[in-house]
This record gives C-alpha cells, structure tokens and sequence, in this order.
C-alpha cells in the first residue's frame, strides 16, 4: 500500500509581483524533491489578500502553468493573519505549511517538519535560531512583545513567525474558533496536541519591500495582548486603587502643612502636576477600556473574517 501523505502550503500574497516569479518556481523545485520522498501530491495554495498590483494575475498565470499552484483571490485586503486563516481553511490534504510569499523562510527544512510530523507531532514549529538579519528596532520590539506575552500569561513560541505545518485534526480543530480578532500564533498553542519545533536561519526578502509597516506590526502586537488576555483591565483597576491611596496621602499631608506649619500656599507645580499626570493615566485607562470594548464590538457582530472571490481549481476527490 502507497503510505505516502498529501501536503499543502498556503501563501499569503499581498501586493508581491516582484516576488512570486522568483521564489514559486523554487519553491516548486524543492517540492519535487518531496515527492519524491514521502509525499504524494504537494499542492500549494497562493491567498491573493486583495493586491492592488498585477500579483493576481501572476498567481492565475502560475495556477494555469502548474497543476500543484491553486489561486485564492480574497474580495479585497483582509490582513496577512486573515489571508493565512482562509488558506488553512480550505487547503487538502493530512497537513498544511504556512509560509510567506517572499521566501525569508529556510524553504529547505520543509522535510524535517514533514518527517516530524510523521514522527507523530501534530503541529511543528519553525523557529529562527537567531535575528541577525532583522533591524536593531526589531529585535528589541520583538523581545519586548514576548516578555509582555509571558507577564500576561499567554503562550507564544519565541522567534516563531507563521511558519509552521499543521495536521488535519489541529486544522479542523482550529475552525471552530470563531474570532475575528486573529493572532494565529497565539491560538495554535491553545489547541494543545503534540508539537514540536525546527530551527532554521531567516535569510533576507527576495525582492520588493516588506508588508508589514511599524503600523501593522504594533496592530498586531496590540490584537496578541488584548486577544489573550484581560490582565491589562485588571492592572488598570489596581492602578486606580493606588492613586487614589496616594491622593489620599497627599490630602493628609496638605492638611498637616496647612493648618500645623503654617508656611505659605505651594506654588503652581504642585496643583498642576497631579492633574495633568492623573489626566494622562485616566486617557489611557480609558483608551485601554475602550480597545476592549471595540473587540467585544467587532466580534458580536459575527462578521466573516474574509470573503473569498474566487479559487482557480476545484476541490480534488
Ligand atoms: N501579507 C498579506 N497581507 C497583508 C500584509 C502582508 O497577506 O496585509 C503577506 C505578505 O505578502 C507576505 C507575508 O504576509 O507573504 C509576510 O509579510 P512580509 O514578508 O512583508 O513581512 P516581514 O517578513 O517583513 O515581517
Ligand atoms: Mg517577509
């Protein structure tokens, strides 16, 4: 009997036309060499997340050149985590790898996670062993991000970006979470089931510049801490409870200047000081309230995550 196994890789593309005619034909290249081992069928998923460059008419091209490329045209721009959710959703087969479109990824330890896998690990993690290709500003913000994941009580697997394959049964698990709200490196651990990691060095962009602005970045650190825990809401609480201590410390110590020492009114400092400084703890308490209160907001209206336009191959039987 032919024990081999199907594996599928989803993309996420947006706005990638300098990249997708270098890195999918390498791609596809490597990918020959694991069928030729214990993979049968490697089909691979390019999720269009509403490009605005020629990057669909690539993706179609490729599809119609290669019966292994199939072509997920979203209706407009989701988000790189939403592109990555619809692909998982609907690719075939035992298990899937996520990667990016611009190949930073070490395409080449695909084997050690499949091998993994059949090894019995249901989720396998590729992790970077270092960061040495990423900005001085990056590093410290990505190390940043993990000591405050850690505070809060959340899982996230360091130096872990999207790269990783998933077995069926993790796949089909993670369609039952229902939020739209995803920081997909947060929820995969959550599932649970055996899982494993593989190290492997982040080279550089193939080409053109990355999609992931300061903007975009500090949204999804944002979407990670709120998505995961309300620690934050319990900080702000006991942030109020202290200052109003202090308040209460600084009236006795007004009343004990006033009617016992008998010195002159303070200046202005000390009046103004406290109400511009508890003004500014209150707009954040409020802000950070208010970020929550947009999630419940956005997650009651049970809006899809993405809407898919078209795929260029129907499902296989
Ligand atoms: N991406 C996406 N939608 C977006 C932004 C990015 O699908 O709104 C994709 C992008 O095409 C790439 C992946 O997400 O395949 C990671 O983006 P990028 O390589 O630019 O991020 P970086 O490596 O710089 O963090
Ligand atoms: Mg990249």
């Amino acid at each position: 009997m032919d024990d081999r196994m199907n594996v599928s890789f989803v993309i996420p593309c947006y706005n990638e036309e300098d990249v997708l005619p270098i890195t999918i034909p390498k791609l596809l290249k490597e990918l020959e060499k694991l069928r030729n081992k214990d993979v049968n069928k490697t089909l691979v998923y390019l999720v269009d997340d509403g490009s605005t460059d020629r990057t669909w008419d690539i993706i179609d091209r490729l599809s119609d050149e290669c019966e292994f490329v199939v072509g997920v045209k979203l209706s407009r721009n989701c988000g790189h985590q939403r592109a990555l959710l619809a692909g998982l959703n609907i690719a075939e087969g035992e298990a899937v790898i996520s990667m990016d479109a611009d190949l930073q990824d070490d395409i080449t330890i695909v084997h050690q996670m499949v091998e993994e896998y059949r090894k019995g690990s249901e989720i396998v993690y590729a992790v970077r062993d270092d960061r040495t290709t990423d900005s001085f500003f990056k590093r410290q913000t990505a190390l940043l991000f993990y000591r405050v994941m850690a505070w809060l009580g959340a899982e996230v697997i360091h130096n872990h970006a999207d790269f990783r394959l998933m077995g069926r049964r993790s796949l089909d698990q993670l369609k039952t979470f229902k939020e739209v709200n995803l920081f997909l490196r947060g929820m995969i651990p959550l599932l649970g089931f055996k899982s494993t990691k593989v190290t492997y060095q982040r080279g550089e962009r193939a080409a053109g510049e990355s999609k992931y602005p300061i903007r975009k970045m500090l949204a999804l650190a944002v979407d990670g801490i709120t998505s995961f825990s309300v620690r934050p809401l319990r900080l702000v609480a006991l942030m109020g409870i202290g200052f109003a201590f202090a308040a209460m410390i600084q009236l006795g110590w007004i009343f004990y200047v006033k009617y016992s020492l008998d010195t002159a009114i303070p200046g202005w400092a000390s009046t103004l000081i406290p109400i511009t400084f508890f003004g500014g703890v209150q707009l954040f308490c409020l802000g950070l309230v208010g970020e929550y209160i947009g999630k419940i907001y956005q997650e009651t209206k049970q809006r899809p995550s993405f809407i898919i336009e078209k795929i260029t191959k129907e499902k296989s039987q």
